[in-house]
């Protein structure tokens, strides 16, 4: 996420870090006490300045998890280093405190609660040192007052802490807000791709379609022949709704016409459309529908989102299972239950379903529940999973009824 962050701000970074460089130098070199001397002191000073430049410049090369350790590493190195060697600035010691932001900045959140924890610790030992060590000989400022001191580095980590948990929960939802752009990106390509091949599959599977629907009717063919014409003609029109479902993706937004749907007609045509692609593996459709019952909607989009479940059913059950389709009103709705005893689904699995491109299946499109829950959204109706493994699935689809 960081690596993001800097690449879109590559040069807010390099200007910050410059800021920070230069405050580093500017401590080191101006007026410092110990710059006479060239002591070990000021050497030790100089090196973790270069050594934590060095790394802030390189940092964006890398973005890992471990530089970042490193780099929070020398911070603490540093600070401590200038409260030890300049023990009259007692404003270093508000910079101890502030060492856990480092990791905010980062956006690391192990990285912060590890350098909170450890912090504190160093934090405690350095005031056992000044109480018991020192004896106040020269951090007078802290020893003073050791418990107001204590309190006040209690409340920095306190709002350090509310910092963090206000900067990630706002970093969350971005990354959120890029996975979804993200996703409607890849939607809007898998849309066109569709529409492209859809053209082009839809015309060919036509002319075949027509010269056999032409053969059935020729009587040169004897009978057993013609069984056979019409089962490749209900193929034909299986892979035409597969291609009608693709468009279905490619325009979304293409107005549709609304008519009242009686839900018995539509369910016995879409179980005749899948009664042969269920033969392949010897899966019969049961269907029940008790009454006549009405359903506001536009008949294809109705038609493919009974295509998908039941079809998605059929792929779930072993050979030779039926899978149950039933009709009817429940108090105010119209509900429809497709039942399968197939391989069922994970709780987890059910989570993603509708998830664009979420497919088990090795020949899937993972497109069809997304279509779904689409279209009955925008019927107003819903669409509930009930599965287990190896027991099977019953999906409930209600919309509400039209009197
Ligand atoms: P596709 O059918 O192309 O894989 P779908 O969106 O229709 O895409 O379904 C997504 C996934 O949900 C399937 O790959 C399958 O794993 C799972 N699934 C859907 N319906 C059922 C069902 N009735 N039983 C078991 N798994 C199912
Ligand atoms: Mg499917």
């Amino acid at each position: 996420m960081f690596k993001n962050y800097i690449s879109n701000n590559q040069k807010l970074y390099y200007f910050t870090i410059l800021i920070v460089i230069t405050i580093m130098t500017m401590g080191l070199l101006i007026k410092n006490p110990l710059i006479g001397e060239l002591g070990v002191g000021f050497i030790v000073h100089l090196s973790i300045v270069v050594i934590i430049s060095v790394s802030l410049l390189l940092y964006p090369k890398y973005g890992t998890h471990r530089f970042r350790t490193i780099i929070i590493i020398e911070a603490f190195i540093y600070f401590y280093n200038i409260f030890f060697l300049y023990p009259e600035t007692w404003s270093n010691f508000i910079f101890l405190c502030f060492i856990p932001a480092v990791a905010i900045m980062f956006f690391d959140s192990k990285l912060f609660y590890f350098s909170l924890i450890i912090n504190s610790i160093l934090v405690l030992i350095t005031f056992g040192f000044i109480g018991f060590v020192d004896h106040g000989n020269q951090y007078i400022y802290i020893k003073q007052d050791l418990v107001g001191n204590i309190f006040n580095y209690v409340g920095s980590q306190a709002l350090i802490y509310f910092i963090f948990y206000l900067t990630n929960l706002r970093v969350k939802k971005q990354e959120l807000y890029y996975e979804q752009i993200k996703q409607a990106e890849r939607l809007k390509t898998a849309g066109q791709l569709a529409a492209a091949v859809a053209h082009e599959i839809r015309n060919p599977v036509t002319v075949v379609k027509g010269f056999l629907q032409f053969f059935e009717q020729d009587p040169q063919f004897n009978d057993d022949v013609k069984s056979k014409f019409s089962l490749m003609i209900d193929e034909l029109n299986t892979a035409e709704s597969v291609v009608s479902q693709f468009l279905s993706i490619a325009k979304p937004d293409k107005k549709q016409d609304i008519e009242s749907v009686n839900l018995k007609v539509v369910l016995q045509s879409v179980t005749d459309l899948l009664n042969s692609y269920g033969l392949l593996n010897n899966n019969n459709i049961e269907l029940e529908v008790k009454e006549d019952c009405y359903i506001a909607a536009n008949k294809i989009e109705l038609k493919q989102l009974l295509i998908n479940i039941i079809k998605n059913a059929i792929e779930a059950s072993e050979i030779g299972e039926s899978v149950i389709v039933t009709g009817g009103m429940k108090q105010d709705f119209v509900e429809i239950q497709v039942i399968d005893h197939g391989h069922g689904m994970s709780e987890t699995e059910i989570e993603c379903l509708g998830t664009p491109f979420y497919s088990l299946k090795s020949k899937g499109t993972g497109l069809g529940m997304m279509i779904c829950y689409n279209i009955a959204a925008k019927y107003n109706g819903t669409i509930e999973f009930q599965s287990s493994i190896n027991e099977g699935t019953t999906v409930t689809i209600r919309f509400p009824s039209k009197n």
